[in-house]
């Protein structure tokens, strides 16, 4: 990785904080953006030709599982930061449920001493809401905020015991941070594997309603109106929930939410296969709630999207459908797939797609703004919308490849990351110098 001076020619900028959509240069330099403007001078600098690319702020992906403690031969930070950089990240944040669970300040330390380390993108790490995610009583939050824990979360599970989640929410409300809510009601989806509809019922699999996500996310409103704390539902599928998050949105509490690229793709219709490769949780749903979905981004009631990154070993994958473990990865296809749904159909424009990768995030975690303006950090992403290239999951930096998306092809893909500065993504080069 290499802190060069870049001068970044012609490509068009793309600012949600500003509202900037306009083709301009962009100067790095020292770790900083230096000179925005038109016919800069290049002064020494490595001109990279960005006519027909998008200049993003850095891309953040909020919801990712790096396996680290308890499964590394599934993921590691390194790996997991590696495919981070190449999918056009600069920040992740990482979930809790790991092995032991997140619920310590020296675990926290611990991984944020190897992102450093790595040094391919700024990692956020999402602390326990319950001490051993066990839902019992909240965790040490002073300790874990100071330790630099950015939100706190049981994903995986819900905190399903409302007079837990109501003291966790009071908790978080002193501190100023947000609960990350995986919502189920786990009674509700019992023993369920997919989606429950028409699909399940024909395969005579047991199925997950979402008035399961529904339930929980209803709860949560009631309690955040109790609270005043603030709630981020985490990968929205079922339209019920977008409907009460308008609805809470629209009442003034502080709620925000986010879906996945992968509820855009694929449908209940997709999990027919006898292995697990397209299990997930919350499940694929039917197109009524992809459609759905597709409103809450147009209105602005989801602002967010993440990949809910979940790595898993080709053998567990391979188990059948209703013994393999739920989750797909997700950092290196990201991009592509929610441009390729989204944006190239025309369903939203560029710079609402941009804001749902850089300041919905943000917003949603209370982080600072990363405006592409003079004298702030260089975090950036450049994309390239046009390129048509096909998913290869054996060639991802994930040390796993269970992803739904390989083989097929995406329309755009990023070509540079900067993160202060730092190139730590470079597809303008060689291949091989793109590795480490
Ligand atoms: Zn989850």
């Amino acid at each position: 990785m290499n802190r060069e001076t870049l001068l970044l020619r012609g490509g068009r900028v793309l600012d949600p904080w500003t509202g900037t959509d306009s083709v301009q240069d962009v100067r790095v330099e020292d770790g900083r953006i230096s000179a925005l403007g038109n016919a800069l001078k290049p002064e020494g600098a490595r001109e990279i030709d960005a006519r027909g690319l998008w200049v993003l702020p850095g891309c953040f992906d909020m919801h990712i599982h790096l396996r680290q403690p308890g499964r590394s031969d599934e993921e590691t930070v390194e790996t997991g930061l590696l495919g981070a950089a190449r999918g056009g990240f600069t920040d992740v944040a990482c979930m809790p449920n790991t092995d032991p669970a997140l619920d310590h300040p020296f675990l926290l330390i611990a991984l944020l001493e190897q992102a450093k380390r790595s040094g391919r993108a700024r990692l956020h790490p999402i602390a326990a809401a319950t001490k051993g995610r066990k839902g019992e009583s909240p965790a040490d939050y002073a300790s874990l905020f100071a330790a630099g824990a950015v939100a706190v979360s049981d994903d995986g599970d819900p905190v399903r015991d409302a007079a837990v989640a109501r003291r966790c929410l009071e908790l978080l409300r002193s501190h100023d941070r947000v609960l990350i809510e995986h919502a189920e009601d786990p009674a509700l989806s019992g023993r369920g594997v997919m989606h429950e509809g028409l699909v399940s019922l024909e395969l005579g699999r047991p199925g997950i309603p979402a008035a399961s996500e529904d339930l929980c996310v209803e709860r949560d409103i009631v309690l955040a109106r109790l609270t005043g704390a603030r709630v981020h539902i985490a990968h929205i599928s079922s339209k019920g929930v977008v409907a009460a998050l308008r609805r809470a949105r629209a009442e003034g509490l502080a709620l925000t939410g986010e879906t996945a690229p992968h509820y855009f793709w694929f449908t209940d219709e997709d999990t027919r296969r006898p292995d697990g490769i397209f299990r997930v949780n919350p499940p694929l749903r039917s197109l009524d709630h992809q459609e759905a979905l597709l409103e809450g981004i147009q209105d602005g009631t989801i602002t967010v999207l993440a990949t809910d990154h979940a790595p898993h070993s080709p053998e567990e994958k391979a188990q059948p459908f209703g013994q393999a473990p739920p989750g797909f990865l997700g950092l290196e296809t990201a991009l592509a797939a929610s441009h390729a749904a989204l944006v190239v159909p025309g369903h939203i424009q560029p710079l609402h797609w941009a804001s749902l990768w850089t300041r919905g995030p943000r917003e949603a975690l209370g982080l600072a703004p990363n405006r592409i303006a003079e004298g702030q950090p260089a975090d950036l992403t450049v994309f390239d919308p046009k390129v048509k290239w096909r998913v290869e999951a054996a060639r991802f930096a994930s040390k796993s490849r269970n992803t739904p998306f390989d083989g097929m092809e995406l329309t755009g893909r990023p070509v540079l990351t900067i993160l202060a500065g730092q190139l730590t993504f470079d597809a303008t080069r060689t291949e091989e110098s793109a590795l480490p």
